[in-house]
């Protein structure tokens, strides 16, 4: 039975461990086939829904999901797939960009703070905080010992949100070099992607032995108990929407979520 291999253990990431990635683990699919794996995303997309109903009513816990990737990991087209099993109304997606030059005057978490969910709600977070250990480590746009002190503040900025009622899950989307130049290559054949291709993509993917070893940085140095990186392999989209899925459950069904008690009596609630 494919069913067996729960998936969030497999790809959780240790705390206080190397983690090293390989390319080849990008299109691993543990024994799952495409057609049970889409027959049961969709059965948990309706319990994800059910969930989310009870913290949104229950109004204590809040849960914030980061999702990191290279482009053409997939990012967006998990969200559209994954999280419109969610209610809008309690559901925040916010991409984070290049800072703005109002951005960059405060701190690097500034932005981010303050799209961090809410109790009773869920926050997406399309690329985060960690850019900030990413592209501006590749890219040289601050000092290595400044970038190099992100990891442990990053690790404190979480550490304050799990503190106040937050879970945090956080998703690296993985792909092979192969698997991003189909990707890219799909973007520039088919006119209705061709927006998403951004000719700067191209100087990035030169760089991605960098952008591996900055990865493998975060995910070694930011796994914490209460704030787990999971590394999804994402070249069968597939297998990625049903690990995103069943991580996503996981950690909704490890809340001790109540419909809050009434207050009144519904026995002595006469409607005329
Ligand atoms: P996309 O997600 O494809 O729309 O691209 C957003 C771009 O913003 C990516 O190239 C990111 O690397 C960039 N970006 C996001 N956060 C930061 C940051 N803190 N510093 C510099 N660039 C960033
Ligand atoms: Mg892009």
């Amino acid at each position: 039975m494919p069913g067996l291999t729960r998936l969030p253990d497999r790809l959780r990431v240790k705390p206080n461990r190397r983690y090293r990635l390989h390319d080849g683990d990008a299109d691993r699919a543990f024994g799952w086939d495409e057609a049970d794996a889409r027959m049961i995303t969709a059965q948990l997309a309706i319990r994800l829904e059910e969930l989310q109903y009870r913290m949104y009513a229950d109004g204590r816990y809040a849960l914030l999901v980061v999702l990191q990737a290279i482009d053409g990991g997939g990012k967006d087209s998990t969200i559209r797939h994954v999280f419109s099993a969610f209610n809008p109304q309690g559901c925040t997606v916010t991409a984070f960009k290049a800072p703005s030059p109002e951005e960059l005057r405060h701190d690097y978490l500034w932005r981010i703070h303050r799209h961090a969910p809410a109790h009773g709600e869920v926050a997406v977070f399309n690329r985060s905080h960690y850019e900030d250990v990413l592209v501006v480590r590749v890219d040289k746009l601050a000092p290595r010992n400044v970038w190099q002190a992100r990891y442990q503040q990053i690790n404190q900025f979480e550490a304050l949100l799990t503190g106040c009622n937050t879970r945090i899950v956080k998703i690296f989307l993985q792909i092979s070099r192969d698997e991003q130049k189909r990707r890219f290559q799909e973007r520039i054949d088919e006119p209705r992607k061709q927006w998403k291709f951004d000719p700067d993509d191209l100087r990035k993917r030169a760089q991605w032995q960098q952008y591996q070893r900055a990865y493998e940085d975060m995910l070694s140095k930011c796994s914490t108990r209460q704030a787990p990186w999971y590394v999804v392999p994402a070249d069968h989209k597939w297998l990625r929407d049903l690990a995103v899925s069943q991580i996503l459950l996981e950690t909704l069904e490890s809340l001790p979520l109540k419909f809050p008690a009434p207050k009144y009596d519904p026995k002595k609630i006469r409607i005329r």
